[in-house]
């Protein structure tokens, strides 16, 4: 499925590869280079539930090959416990910080919702957002993307796949690094690795609308959130500069043509930030942006932060807002009480210190 340059018939220096490549390479490609026990060692390097001491158990033989193209795990440099019971991790890539933020389900047994990073820093821009203060620095490569999500599970579980989901809303918009993330997608997919069923993994995008459609392309295809936060175009230019570029008409027809799966739905995200776009008018539009795809809404009340002019809706602003949007049209409706917000792991308060 990958294509890597493939050395040429004089013996060649190992292909130059980028940070924690290695855990971007498919069995096929590993192969392909030459690594002893191509499959068992792919097993081996994606299956967390067979490390030790944190980190992979491969032949000394393999070892030897993929240190020279970068056999590298995040650093784990800082780890905060929320009295919620999530834990927000600080992951240094040489030096570069990202977060994951770990989610135990209270009510689900052993089941994690894991919030991973796909770039360090962003260039959206969001106003609303702590990480948008941080500015783009680099995109991940598809190798750290699954050594992040290697490394916070061999660390804090879960201890089968089938109890963990995905979801890249940590730093970043993953959708302006596709390639990368695309390819992660399909190696944490490989049943002979982490096995996860792309239902399992959301890939949620403040809305750049020509990779909207070419995700639509992607096999396998994650899950696809939207986070839009405002209802007219004015609005949204303000908090998101991408509504610049891509007007809300734009982005409706991406959405309504969008190729879903029996009982697939879009997850609509928009975070309610009080008096800018949490009035019962902005509910109508909402609903009827919402009405030309099949989706669930998430309203996400502010987490106030020092980075953000904004303030979070009360309480009773909140359930206002979900009573006009159900009142419209039976529709999914959940309100995400944040987690981690004692750490800053919430919602848009994630940022490199
Ligand atoms: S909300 Fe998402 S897309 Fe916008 S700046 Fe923050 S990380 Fe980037």
């Amino acid at each position: 499925m990958f294509s890597l340059p493939l050395a040429s018939a004089a013996p060649a220096q190992p292909p130059r590869v980028s940070q924690a490549q290695a855990f971007g390479l498919s069995p096929s490609e590993l192969k392909a280079l030459g690594v002893p026990a191509p499959e068992a060692t792919f097993e081996r390097l994606h299956r967390p539930w067979t490390w030790q001491a944190g980190a992979p158990l491969v032949s000394r033989g393999a070892r030897a090959e993929l240190e020279a193209r970068g056999l590298q795990l995040p650093e784990l440099v800082e780890r905060h416990a929320s009295a919620d019971g999530s834990t927000k991790l600080l992951l240094s890539f040489a030096g570069e910080r990202v977060e994951a933020v770990h989610m135990p389900r209270a009510v689900a047994g052993g089941r994690v919702t894991l919030c991973i990073s796909s770039q360090v820093g962003c260039a959206m821009g969001c106003t609303f957002c702590a990480t948008a203060s941080m500015g783009f620095h680099r995109h991940l490569s598809a190798g750290e993307i699954v050594a992040q999500v290697l490394s916070v599970v061999a660390e804090l579980g879960p201890r089968h796949p089938s109890e963990l989901t995905l979801v890249f809303m940590g730093m970043g918009e993953p959708l302006h690094n596709l390639s990368e993330v695309r390819r992660a997608v399909a190696l944490l997919c490989e049943p002979r690795g982490l096995g996860l069923s792309p239902r399992r993994i959301t890939v949620s995008t403040s809305g750049l609308v020509p990779e909207i459609r070419e995700l639509g392309l992607t096999a396998p295809r994650p899950l696809l959130a939207l986070s839009l936060n405002a209802t007219t175009d004015e609005v949204r230019r303000e908090l998101m500069p991408i509504g610049r570029r891509f007007p809300l008409a734009e982005l409706r027809a991406a959405l309504s043509e969008y190729p879903l799966r029996p009982r697939e739905r879009i997850t609509v995200e928009y975070v309610l930030l009080s008096g800018v776009n949490d009035s019962v008018e902005d509910a109508a539009r909402l609903s009827e942006f919402c009405d030309a795809f099949r989706h669930n809404v998430n309203l996400i009340p502010f987490n106030e932060h020092s980075l953000a002019p904004y303030r979070a809706p009360e309480e009773r602003d909140v359930d206002a807002f979900a009573r006009a949007l159900l009142a419209r049209k039976p529709t999914l409706v959940t309100v995400r009480r944040s987690r981690g917000r004692d750490v800053q792991a919430a919602c848009g308060q994630l940022v490199q210190s």
